[in-house]
């Protein structure tokens, strides 16, 4: 990983947000800059510095993966409390970032008490984020291993749904399997979703049984650090013309959404096709949510893709396509891949099919 040319890159930020110093306390964030995969760790990055901190539990594995920047292991207080401490003894740094996102309201007054006169706090844009948005070929491969494996399970998965067996027990084949394939932790909450409860769009794996009719799977793995996220809709038995038109207006959407990704296009647009797709099917008002997101370090990162957003793509991107109806008490249906966008248009990292599988 290039924590070298990363920390290069969050310095010009910083000093684009005319800021002396930013304190960093979202761990993804920490991890992007200098490796520490820990649960417990406080970056602080200057023009000349670049400081972590982290407590005695970590000292080994601070030494193991942290890279580019010096690091401080201390005894008998937290991360923070320990990055302020060293604040406060410093030159004042007059404008000091933080994450507003990440700090609490206690820990900032803490913080604000500490520090030397003439410093101020600032509420630091989400520059990390912005940085993050772009992955690299390191990452790409990572993101690419996550989903090969997601394709993998899923098959494997799929061939357990049937009618009779509950939502848990598929969710928990899946997940056991993935632990053994050398998975972290999974995305999110796996989501099997049969029955009616396909229509809600977070329905995770609950006590249900799986009865005919769509079954809504939704999941992602979490692979040296990189997640993956794909959904597929099944149908256990044979579909209704109903169940099978929504289905085909569904994939015809995501295929819009996909034709309209490539760089230069705004986030908004790729969001627009699919409700465009949707609408003309008359089911845009099922399409609850929005097209997609960004995903690498965390399953939910920018840029999102939603209606009116003017983000542009880029090469390098890594974004979710995954429009959805829902049609409440009856069904729901979603297809999602996760797609890198490339200097010509896209590659689908979860490439396995969409036919509407009859089970
Ligand atoms: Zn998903
Ligand atoms: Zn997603």
């Amino acid at each position: 990983m290039d924590y070298k040319g990363r920390l290069e890159r969050a310095r010009a930020e910083v000093a684009k947000g005319r800021l002396d110093a930013l304190l960093i306390t979202h761990l993804p964030n920490v991890r992007y800059l200098c490796g520490f995969s820990g649960s417990a760790g406080v970056l602080v990055v200057s023009e000349e510095k670049a400081l972590f901190f982290t407590d005695g539990r970590y000292r080994e594995q601070a030494c193991e993966e942290v890279r580019g920047v010096t690091i401080r292991i201390i005894k008998g207080k937290s991360a923070l409390a320990a990055a302020t401490d060293w604040l406060s003894q410093q030159k004042p740094f007059r404008r000091l970032g933080f994450e507003a996102q990440h700090l609490t309201v206690a820990e900032r007054s803490t913080l604000a008490r500490s520090l030397r006169r003439g410093t101020s706090l600032i509420q630091a844009p989400p520059m990390l984020e912005r940085l993050r948005m772009t992955k690299d070929s390191d990452e790409i491969a990572r993101i690419r291993a996550a989903c090969q494996l997601g394709i993998e399970l899923f098959s494997r998965i799929s061939k357990l749904v049937r009618p009779g067996v509950r939502e848990t027990e598929i969710a928990g084949e899946l997940e056991f399997a993935a632990r053994k394939a050398g998975v972290e932790q999974m995305s999110f909450p796996t989501i099997v979703a049969g029955g009616s409860r396909s229509a809600l769009p977070h329905g995770r794996a609950s006590t249900a049984r799986i009865a005919p009719g769509f079954v809504l799977c939704d999941f992602g793995v979490i692979l040296a650090g990189y997640c993956s996220d794909m959904s597929r809709t099944v149908y256990v038995g044979r579909a209704s013309t109903e169940a099978r038109r929504a289905y085909g207006a569904v994939r015809g959407a995501q295929q819009a959404a996909l034709d309209a990704v490539t760089p230069g296009a705004a986030v908004g647009a790729v969001d627009y096709a699919a409700r465009k797709y949707l609408n003309k099917n008359s089911l845009g008002r099922f399409f609850t949510h929005s097209t997609g997101h960004g995903l690498g370090l965390e399953i939910h990162e920018a840029p999102r893709l939603a209606a009116g957003l003017s983000e542009v793509l880029r090469p390098g991107m890594v974004i979710t396509i995954e429009p959805g109806v829902y049609l409440p008490g009856k069904f729901g249906v979603r297809i999602e891949d996760t797609v890198v966008v490339t200097e010509t248009g896209y590659e689908i990292l979860t490439l396995c099919s969409k036919e509407l599988l009859e089970i």
